[in-house]
């Protein structure tokens, strides 16, 4: 801002002309703090436009102020705010970089004063015929971030006189404030839009996964049927060839299994059907399903239980498919021999569920990322387990859905894995584990 010039005035008169440049000097300052502090506290672009034009044509006492911002696809700049004109107006006019004031503002990255805009080489005449107003003065500066050049902040017609060198350098200080606040709206809108797309993406991929699914079901279901019931009466190498039939068959129906559940939790369609269930019951359920694969594969199974029932609020079905999932992958990812080792214990008023393998293990980068949807460590195309690592997603959001918490733990490769699960008790047992 300009220094406060001597003049021919002397005494108090002097004095009341610097108390009086004190004023409005302070006066400027006031409105420069104020609009500092509503362009940092929004961040919607046009409520930002809104507040520099208005504030930036009262202080530096103008007709006009207008915004225009870099194109970079067109390479031109645009209007995006002016002062009493409707923005869909005059953001229909592109201003060229060249032959323009505001263009050659932008290019040289410099402030520019010009007092009889209409005489200028540089007068990009269809902007005032749009403004309708006589272009008699214009005071115009770069908005930069850093050392980028995002725009020009323009003032038209000082009214009193012409614009000096205190209007630059207070547009400049507007202007660099206004490129940080636009550039954070700008931001703002475009993390938006990668949310939308983001949720629109993944509503897509429920609605294919929920139709697969379903499409996939009922032949399935068929040709488990006819296959179980052929293979009881086939000999020989047509029994064989039945049971390769079967296998992949039933492999498919898991990774049905996996889909139609995700999307149900998903979708949140089914509230959790809870009733007071004896734990030790679901884990047998589960396990049962597995027996007949671990007993196949040699694997020792263990448990260790508490003496009395321990009582849980749930869904029966939903925590059976925790547990028959936890097992499943005790069973797949331990080799010929392993051992699986069941253990419940009471913890205050939750009874905390350990299942340890002697298995593969899993990396400790892993621990936490096994429990995010489509999660394997090995890469699909390659692996050989089978599954879609969905799983344990499913089970940690059932496990949360009842107010318990599911973690893995493990040493590290071929050093075995142990799954933790904490739920709350329906009842404190009147035993100890
Ligand atoms: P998947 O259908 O692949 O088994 P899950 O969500 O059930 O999906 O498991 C995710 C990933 O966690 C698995 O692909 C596997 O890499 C790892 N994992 C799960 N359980 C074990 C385990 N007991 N031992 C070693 N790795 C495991």
């Amino acid at each position: 801002m300009k220094a406060m010039t001597p003049n021919s005035r002397s005494g108090p008169d002097q004095l009341v002309d610097q108390i009086v440049e004190m004023k409005r000097l302070l006066g400027q300052f006031a409105q420069l703090i104020e609009i500092s502090l509503s362009l940092n506290s929004t961040l919607e672009q046009d409520l930002i436009l809104q507040s520099i034009i208005e504030t930036a044509s009262q202080i530096i006492d103008c007709e006009a102020v207008s915004i225009l911002l870099y194109d970079e696809n067109l390479n031109l700049l645009k209007y995006v705010a002016t002062t009493d004109i409707q923005s869909s107006e005059i953001s229909m006019i592109p201003v060229p970089l060249q032959d323009s004031v505001a263009g050659t503002i932008f290019t040289l990255n410099a402030p520019q004063i010009i007092n009889n805009p209409t005489s200028d080489p540089g007068h990009f005449e269809l902007v005032s015929r749009h403004l309708n107003i006589e272009n008699k003065s214009l005071v115009g500066v770069p908005m930069r971030i850093r050392d980028k050049v995002i725009g020009v902040l323009e003032g038209i017609n000082k009214r009193d006189g012409d614009f000096s060198n205190e209007d630059v350098d207070i547009l400049l200080v507007i202007a660099n404030q206004a490129a940080v606040a636009i550039n954070n709206a700008q931001m703002m809108e475009s993390l938006q839009s990668t949310y939308e797309e983001l949720s629109r993406l993944d509503k897509i991929k429920s609605d294919f996964i929920s139709i697969a699914s379903h499409e996939l079901r009922t032949p399935l279901f068929h040709i488990l049927g006819y296959a179980e019931m052929l293979e009881q009466e086939a000999e020989g190498e047509s029994a064989e060839n039945l049971q390769r039939v079967l296998k992949s068959a039933r492999l498919l129906q898991s990774l049905v299994e996996d889909m139609t559940n995700m999307n149900m939790l998903e979708a949140r369609s089914q509230e959790l059907q809870k009733e007071k269930l004896v734990l030790q019951d679901i884990l047998a359920d589960a396990y049962q399903e597995i027996a007949y694969t671990a007993q196949d594969k040699n694997i020792d199974t263990e448990l260790t239980l508490p003496s009395g029932p321990v009582k849980i609020l749930g869904d029966a079905e939903k925590l059976k498919y925790v547990f028959l999932n936890i097992y499943q992958n005790a069973v797949k990812y331990t080799p010929e021999g392993g051992r699986i080792h069941t253990s419940i214990s009471i913890r205050q008023d939750m009874v905390h569920i350990q299942v340890q393998d002697s298995g593969i293990g899993i990396p400790p980068k892993e621990l936490d990322i096994i429990f995010d949807r489509f999660r394997q460590i090995e890469e699909h195309l390659i692996r050989s387990s089978g599954g879609l690592g969905l799983g344990l997603s499913i089970a940690r959001e059932v496990v949360e859905l009842h107010n318990g918490k599911i973690w893995a733990e493990s040493q590290g490769q071929d050093h075995g894995s142990t799954f933790h699960i904490t739920l709350p008790l329906a009842e404190i047992p009147p035993f100890t584990s």
